[in-house]
């Protein structure tokens, strides 16, 4: 146990910018509230909502990390990677990010399609509006729309019936690969770590081949605690971060209060024993 895992650090958050709920300073906001040391914003697939939030916190008693959360396709399975402390004036990353964006609008409408195809309404335009006529509409979006024509009654229900593989509106998308979103967060000098890696319900193997892979791609860290681990999640992802030598975040993967299961900066703390990816950013400031 160190000083650095005794700060509260929330490295994994959604605003509006993706398919949160509430503005980039409104989660800074309640970072703030709840007593956050560091906080990183990480939406989904754009750094639109990094400056309002780096403006935010500026000048307040908190460290602010520019991050994204970066859709990738890996052996058919779809793989959330988070670049943290990325440059977020970084063109490259910016034109990789707003490409994606394109993918995302195309699903959108294949999702669509799936469902009327299937007998249910249309929701696009509900979630198109949901997602602020951006881009950035994605399957959170959906749900959303879903529960309010009341074909659903709460998130929980939309991702059992809808929206997932088998079931009505679900598209596989092909994704940018792995190795390329390695590279894109490498040259913008982001740190690479993957999301929630118990969501994806890998086999031991596979997840041997994929933890192999992005270590040799650069990939630096796994989240631990996050939002979607259980305690037994985060027991088993303790063992495997250190045995493979990886560091370890924490980040509540919050996006909207009634929602998400945990506030900002309220997952479990990082386990003792391992090694806080944070400690990187301790030669920048003072903790
Ligand atoms: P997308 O990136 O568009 O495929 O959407 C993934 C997003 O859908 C996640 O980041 C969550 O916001 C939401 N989501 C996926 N599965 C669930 C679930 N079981 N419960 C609640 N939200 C979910
Ligand atoms: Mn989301
Ligand atoms: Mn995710
Ligand atoms: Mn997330």
């Amino acid at each position: 146990m160190t000083i650095l895992h005794d700060l509260n650090v929330d490295l994994h958050t959604h605003s509006k910018a993706s398919d949160g709920s509430l503005s980039p300073s409104e989660v800074m906001e309640r970072a703030l509230s709840n007593d956050v040391d560091i906080v990183a914003l990480t939406d989904h697939d754009t750094i639109e909502g990094v400056n309002e939030a780096m403006q935010y916190t500026e000048g307040k008693n908190i460290y602010f990390i520019p991050g994204v959360e970066i859709s990738t396709s890996w052996a058919g399975v779809c793989i959330h990677v988070l670049g943290l402390n990325i440059n977020p004036n970084d063109e490259q990353l910016k034109k990789s990010l707003s490409k994606i964006q394109d993918g995302r609008y195309s699903r959108a409408q294949l999702m669509d399609k799936d469902l009327t195809d299937k007998g249910f309404p249309s929701v696009i335009q509900d979630a198109l509006e949901f997602a602020g006529g951006t881009g950035q509409v994605g399957r959170a979006h959906f749900a959303r729309a879903l529960i309010k024509k009341e074909l659903c009654e709460d998130m929980r229900e939309v991702f059992n019936k809808f929206l997932i593989k088998g079931k009505p509106g679900f598209v596989d998308h092909q994704w940018p690969s792995l190795k390329s979103v390695m590279e894109i967060i490498k040259k913008s000098k982001g740190l690479g770590v993957i999301a929630h890696p118990a969501r994806y319900r890998l086999n031991y193997s596979m997840l041997t081949y994929l933890l192999e892979e992005f270590q040799e791609l650069g990939g630096v860290g796994l989240e631990v605690s996050t939002g979607s681990h259980s305690a037994l999640d985060i027991e088993n992802f303790k063992r495997i971060t250190n045995d493979f030598r990886f560091e370890g975040s924490r980040g509540s993967d919050f996006h909207c209060p009634n929602e998400s299961r945990y506030d900002v900066g309220k997952a479990p703390y990082l386990p003792d024993s391992l090694l806080p990816i944070w400690s990187r950013w301790k030669a920048e400031r003072v903790f």
